[in-house]
């Protein structure tokens, strides 16, 4: 990997702690390695909940300052971060790439994407506007200032591993909060790419500290336990989710959860199909259907249900399975072995259940972690893909034959993040984006993402929004004074 890289000081495999580059300090080293090839590509740096308190310690020492400064000021450290981020984007998604697997574009567009989310935030730093209220009484002035929380600590997933994190440590400095990010265990070079450029953007020392780390639970905890952590932003299972919630309840502590999702994808008879059949390939597809806002139940409707089908294998068909650092790929391999089980087990459910494989079906000819993407129709309700995630390249098809009933369908689970329907009559298109009970509504685009707007989920799937002027009050206190004159 390193002699791939332009800079290859980026390749980074120690700790980011109260800003000096570390080992842990017991030695212990973790192995990173390609999703495609299962070979090890580093050994980084294994820390645990020492390094994690001394890293709170100095964020909370160093925020104050930062917080002093003014927004302008803020705003051009996450600028030049931000500038360093584009300017390195290739080492950057080979990087990304290399950990993760996802195809190299598409490592390339995360990484715009996640420093979309620095400079959209560096940009707000300087509008954290409070508020002035009239009195309740003739010599009263009520004003309300809006004022960083303090510590804000981050657990993130394997599927965006710069992206994921960008979007959370950008808000919190620019209010002016210290920031501890533990990344994934599978992913952590692109967390310690990201801070080496955030150090040479000028992010004073202490307030940000990457901390890779195969002990999850402990980091975990620490953070929940530590009381200078005063917020915990975290992307993950709905599992994990609800453990670290109840963790942080001892010390009260305000919590964001992007959890688990089990997206709808609804073609209507008055839809565009072509039009649906790209929208349902980018937004199953796109890395390898490893992403909580991927349909995960694509319901048709009976009229254009063959059709729909039809073209959809099409489309799948035509998928190119490799090496993510290959040319004219379009699909890399799954994260793991547990990740190429899950789409098994959910294939086999299907097929028991009386559902059939159009498209793919099987383990890849690559081997490892490779996967067909597949197509299946004549899924119902019933079986375990309706109710779980399946995280990878599986378009499972149901029927169905009123509108009212697709809603029925589409809202028949516990998770709310996001859901995509196609449609073209007005009035239909009303009803249902009011209807359906999820945080995201794709209506006609199968791509919602982005820095401009609030990403978050209803029901089980979460608490708090990412991204827009609402990704900042998470990091955020109201203090509200009252004077008397
Ligand atoms: P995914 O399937 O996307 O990995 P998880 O919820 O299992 O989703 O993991 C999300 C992140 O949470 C990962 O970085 C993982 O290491 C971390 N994690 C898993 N279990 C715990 C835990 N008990 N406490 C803290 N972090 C955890």
């Amino acid at each position: 990997l390193e002699h791939l890289l332009r800079d290859p000081s980026l390749l980074e495999t120690r700790a980011f702690v109260a800003g000096e580059w570390i080992s842990a300090d017991d030695g212990a080293l973790f192995d990173v390695r390609n999703p495609a090839r299962g070979d090890v590509i580093a050994q980084v740096a294994d820390v645990g909940r020492g390094e994690a308190a001394r890293a709170i310690a100095a964020a909370e020492k160093a925020r104050h300052p930062w917080a002093a400064r003014t927004g302008k000021d803020r705003a051009g450290v996450l600028r030049k971060w931000f500038d360093l981020m584009m300017e390195n984007q290739e080492d950057l998604a080979l990087i990304l790439t290399a950990e993760m697997g996802k195809p190299l574009s598409e490592a390339r567009g995360e990484i715009a994407y996640g420093a979309s989310f620095v400079e959209w935030f560096g940009e707000e730093a300087k509008r954290v506007y409070g508020e002035t209220i009239p009195g309740h009484q003739p010599d009263k002035r009520i004003t309300v200032l809006r004022q960083p929380i303090g510590v804000a600590a981050s657990i993130t997933p394997w599927n965006f591993p710069n992206a994921m994190i960008a979007r959370k440590v950008a808000p919190a400095l620019a209010v002016g909060c210290g920031f501890v990010a533990r990344p994934a265990t599978e992913t952590p070079l692109s967390a310690l790419a990201m801070a080496v450029l955030a150090e040479r953007a000028g992010v004073p020392k202490g307030l940000l500290s990457v901390i890779p780390s195969s002990r999850a639970s402990d980091i975990g905890k620490e953070f929940c336990e530590n009381p200078v952590v005063r917020k915990l932003t975290f992307t993950g299972s709905t599992e994990v989710g609800r453990i670290l919630l109840r963790q942080a309840a001892d010390q009260v502590m305000k919590c964001s959860m992007e959890l688990g999702g089990n997206a709808p994808f609804i073609v209507f008879d008055d839809a565009d199909l072509d039009r649906a059949v790209e929208g349902a390939m980018t937004s199953k597809f796109r890395n390898n259907g490893q992403t909580c806002v991927c349909a995960n139940r694509i319901y048709v409707q009976a009229g254009v249900y063959d059709a729909f089908a039809a073209k959809l294998a099409a489309a799948v068909s035509k998928l190119k399975v490799g090496d993510g650092m290959d040319d004219g790929v379009s699909t890399g391999p799954l994260i793991n072995e547990s990740a190429v089980e899950k789409i098994e087990d959910h294939i086999r459910d299907v097929l028991d259940n009386g559902g059939s494989i159009t498209t793919g079906g099987k383990r890849h000819e690559l081997g490892g972690t490779f996967f067909q993407p597949t197509v299946a129709t004549g899924v119902t309700q019933s079986m375990k893909v309706a109710k779980e995630e399946t995280f990878g390249p599986l378009a499972p098809l149901f029927r169905f034959d009123t509108e009212e009933d697709a809603i029925a369908l589409a809202n028949d689970t516990i998770f709310g993040l996001a859901c995509y329907f196609y449609a073209r009559d007005m009035g239909r298109i009303t009803r249902v984006q009011e209807a359906l009970e999820y945080g995201i509504v794709g209506v006609n685009t199968g791509i919602i993402s982005t820095e401009l707007a609030p990403f978050g989920g209803v029901k089980q799937s979460g608490l708090g929004r990412e991204g827009s002027r609402h990704g900042i009050d998470d990091f955020l206190e109201m203090k509200y004074i009252c004077l008397s004159i």
